[in-house]
């Protein structure tokens, strides 16, 4: 005889390892589960020859699983033996009812036990009176019903829970696309921000940018004054742009420190949390609904623009120029609200509200920085290629213009001049007249040169009481009689003196060279120059010599 299978269907795995022992000492095939589905999927796919089974087993009980075993082609004649520690009346005859064919009760009897498996899988088969049976079944009958109900109950609320959840989904996901796009429409004002050119534009355009992509009604840029608290309105967009052109207030310190303390931003869902009885106000006439109050520059600690500009500012005070003054950046409040629409700000709405105005300090901070370096970038590259007393260009400039000079004639086929100019017997006025007089002297030479040669001109301090000029297209003559022009005039112009001395004059000697008779180099021609200046010097100065 083959080896007879039993499977046991018990939660408990100390029942089960136990009765598996017992079966295995006595020649059994044992298969274990502890639940009726696992317990039944077992079955149908073993086809064992007896199941033990477990009344109280969680999820679905003991006459479930019966009823369900019974149901299946291929178990009809399995018998199934309840296993129970119920010894309640009737709960034998109940479980016999929905299928089983014995009952056998906790504790188990070993040796007991073995002779009833023993008996039931010889076909032994308990029955109950048809009268039991009847009562059994109704009962059994209408509990089913119960359970049936209480599970399509339960599968319902499932079903509500779902579908509530799928519409918060849905919510969610408009909700998503359209922070989606506010996020998309804040770039592109970031972008188009970058593009102005100077940290007012960036002030300027924001209200409008803002009232288009970001859907609000109004949006006002006021100046904040840290010194007395007040606020000046610069820049609005909105419904009701004249209105609010006047306004001027002052705020509430506590505020503008709540303000501070918000990074940024201040989202103000009810008007009576206003915390500034002049902003409630201006709310209330503005029909305001929900508004949102941020702040711009110089808040942020992260960047201290003030320091990098202090740093500026001490490099130029170095120089001793003035031309370049560093104010602290400004701050600025921003309002925004709606008012027309009535509609509310969302939270995610304040989140991207918030992210933008960071971008945008950020971004006004770094234009700030960029206006003030240029600035002071132009005003140093002015003064490498300047004299710092005369104010003409220094030699270092000439040298580049004249290369440049060169070539440019060159390739045109025409001549330029070269004049050097020499202030006669500085040294003797410098002495009688102090260094100081000897300054301004030089000076008002340099100027007088400016004012009557040509604006293409290149007028260059060459060193001590010497200049040197570049005359473009003219040849020795015309610029010989340019160079006298220059002596009469500097002769007559009237230099500083001490008061005790007699009246002074000034005057200068020059010599010429001529491109590209004189030379073909910036070497050759001021060589040539210089020969000429010391033969008009020889002559007696205040004289002219060109290069022969
Ligand atoms: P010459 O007619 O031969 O040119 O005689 P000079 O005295 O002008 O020539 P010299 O080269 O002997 O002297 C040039 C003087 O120019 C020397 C110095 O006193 C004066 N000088 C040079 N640079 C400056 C300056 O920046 N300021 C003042 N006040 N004087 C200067
Ligand atoms: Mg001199």
């Amino acid at each position: 005889m083959s080896q007879r299978k039993l499977l046991y269907i018990e939660d408990d795995a100390d029942s089960r390892e136990m009765i598996a022992d017992v079966l295995h000492l006595h020649g059994f095939k044992f298969l274990g589960a502890s639940r009726g589905l696992e317990g039944i999927r077992i079955a149908t796919q073993e086809l064992p020859d007896l199941i033990l089974l477990d009344i109280n087993l969680p999820e679905m009980d003991g006459y479930e699983v019966t009823t369900l075993l019974k149901s299946v082609k291929s178990l009809e004649n399995t018998p199934i033996i309840a296993i129970s520690v119920e010894t309640d009346e009737g709960s034998r005859e109940r479980i016999l009812t929905a299928g089983c064919q014995g009952f056998i009760s906790k504790p188990i009897n070993i040796p007991e036990f073995l002779d009833r498996i023993d008996e039931y899988l010889s076909g032994r088969t308990e029955s109950v009176t048809p009268e039991v049976e009847k009562k059994f079944l109704t009962e059994y009958n209408l509990r089913l019903g119960e359970k049936l109900q209480n599970k399509i109950e339960e599968l319902e609320k499932v079903n509500l829970s779902l579908i509530s959840m799928n519409e918060e989904l849905n919510i969610s996901q408009s909700q998503l696309t359209d922070y989606n796009n506010r996020l998309l429409a804040m770039n592109n004002i970031a972008n188009s921000l970058r593009l102005q050119n100077s940290p007012a534009e960036v002030l300027q355009v924001l209200p409008q940018k803002l009232t288009e992509g970001f859907n609000v009604d109004r949006c006002l840029i006021f100046e904040y004054h840290e010194d007395n608290g007040k606020l000046d309105l610069l820049h609005a967009a909105g419904t009701a742009e004249s209105n609010i052109k006047k306004i001027k207030f002052k705020l509430n310190p506590v505020f503008y420190q709540k303000l501070k303390d918000d990074l940024k931003i201040l989202w103000i869902q009810d008007k009576k949390e206003i915390p500034d009885e002049k902003l409630y106000k201006i709310a209330q006439s503005l029909n305001s609904t929900s508004f949102i109050i941020g702040s711009l520059s110089g808040f942020s600690s992260r960047r201290d623009a003030t320091s990098i500009l202090k740093s500026i500012a001490s490099y130029s005070d170095r120089d001793n120029d003035e031309s370049i003054t560093i104010e602290k950046p400004r701050k600025y409040i921003i309002f925004i609200d709606r008012g027309k629409t009535q509609r509310h700000f969302e939270s995610y709405e304040v989140r991207v509200l918030k992210a933008f105005l960071q971008t945008t300090s950020i971004i006004y901070e770094n234009m700030l920085l960029y206006h003030k370096m240029m600035k002071l970038y132009k005003i140093k590259e002015q003064e490498a290629i300047t004299d710092a007393l005369t104010n003409v260009f220094n030699y270092r400039f000439f040298q580049s213009q004249i290369e440049r000079e060169i070539v440019r004639s060159d390739r045109h086929s025409k001549h330029f001049s070269i004049a050097m100019i020499d202030i006669d017997n500085f040294k003797q006025y410098n002495d009688s007249q102090g260094h100081l007089n000897g300054d301004e002297a030089l000076k008002l030479i340099a100027k007088t040169i400016i004012q009557n040669i040509r604006k293409s001109d290149t007028l260059a301090r060459y060193g001590g009481d010497e200049f040197v000029m570049i005359l473009p297209e003219l040849d020795k003559h015309q610029s010989k009689s340019l160079a006298e022009k220059l002596c009469m005039v500097i002769g007559k112009t009237k230099v500083p003196r001490k008061k005790s001395t007699p009246k002074v004059n000034l005057t200068v000697s020059l010599g010429i060279s001529t491109f590209p008779d004189d030379g073909r180099s910036e070497d050759d021609l001021l060589k040539k120059a210089d020969e000429a200046l010391y033969q008009a010097k020889d002559l007696g100065r205040n004289a002219v010599c060109i290069s022969a």
